[in-house]
């Protein structure tokens, strides 16, 4: 069974996003922990987690995805943006663990120039610093377009600071179609090899969950821009591929596509019937 979902608000509570991913179609769906620019986070209610857990398991929800607030770069040069990283992330580590087993996907973070070593250095500190033996939620470093200064931008990256981290039993990767196509790797016409390479580098045990995006931006472009199924450079047919894939077609797939959620729905329903089981 295909496991997918969207991007949707969490402001109305967990129990409200449930209902609605449910409503579209799905049976996932991510949400930001906080503001996606940053700030305080809202208070999480007991029992609104309990009604959705509940809601959740009856209707076989695949892990959810939470993603942390853009503004959370652990390789920042500024001391004042890294300790928000730093607090931003231990605050979000503690409230997932009301909805154990799910995944926490971030941006690796930029280097800002003080370059790809010492990035990926400050990157492994924070996670060495905050993650637990005993937490349950899995951490997820998300593949990136490569734009600017972003950590991220290839496999080799990411091996780096999974092996540098301790816990790294807790730490995954959560692959954007759209990034990796942006960052250069041709999941159109090499779909096999991207995923070879992913096999090789990071290992494909270590793939998580997937965002699925169509790419306004070509190949290598390294630029962020997604775009609704089918109306960018990665095509509806290479995205059906992608699902299919055996070394992807069991996890949760996350639109972050330019929709409402009519158009949410929609794709939803065009994924699923594009799915072979
Ligand atoms: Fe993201
Ligand atoms: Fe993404
Ligand atoms: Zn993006």
């Amino acid at each position: 069974m295909l496991h997918i979902g969207c991007h949707l608000s969490i402001s109305k509570g967990f129990e409200h996003i449930g209902k609605e991913a449910l409503s579209l179609g799905a049976d996932t769906f991510q949400f930001f922990t906080r503001n996606p620019q940053g700030g305080k986070a809202k208070d999480i209610s007991a029992d609104d987690v309990n009604r959705f857990r509940h809601l959740a398991a009856q209707n076989n929800f695949a892990p959810l995805v939470a993603h942390a607030p853009y503004t959370l770069n652990p390789c920042s040069d500024n001391p004042q943006t890294r300790e928000f990283a730093e607090l931003a992330l231990t605050d979000d580590m503690k409230r997932m663990e009301y909805i154990p087993g799910n995944y926490y996907n971030f941006h690796p973070g930029s280097h800002v120039g003080q370059g790809v070593k010492t990035g990926i250095s400050l990157i492994i500190d924070l996670l060495n610093r905050t993650l637990k033996p005993e937490q349950q939620t899995t951490v997820l470093l998300e593949t990136m377009s490569g734009k600017g200064s972003e950590i991220g931008r290839n496999f080799e990256e990411l091996a780096e600071i999974r092996a540098g981290v301790k816990l790294n039993n807790k730490l995954g990767v959560c692959l954007d179609t759209c990034h990796v196509f942006a960052a250069g790797y041709d999941i159109v016409h090499n779909l096999d090899e991207v995923m070879t390479k992913f096999d090789k580098v990071i290992g494909l045990q270590h793939l998580k969950a997937v965002h699925l995006n169509d790419s306004l931006m070509p190949l290598a472009s390294n630029k962020d821009r997604h775009a609704k199924i089918g109306e960018g450079l990665i095509g509806s047919e290479a995205l059906i591929r992608f699902i299919n894939h055996p070394a992807v077609k069991n996890l949760p797939f996350v639109l972050e596509t330019p929709n409402d959620l009519a158009g949410y729905a929609a794709e939803i329903k065009f994924m699923r019937q594009n799915y072979i089981e």
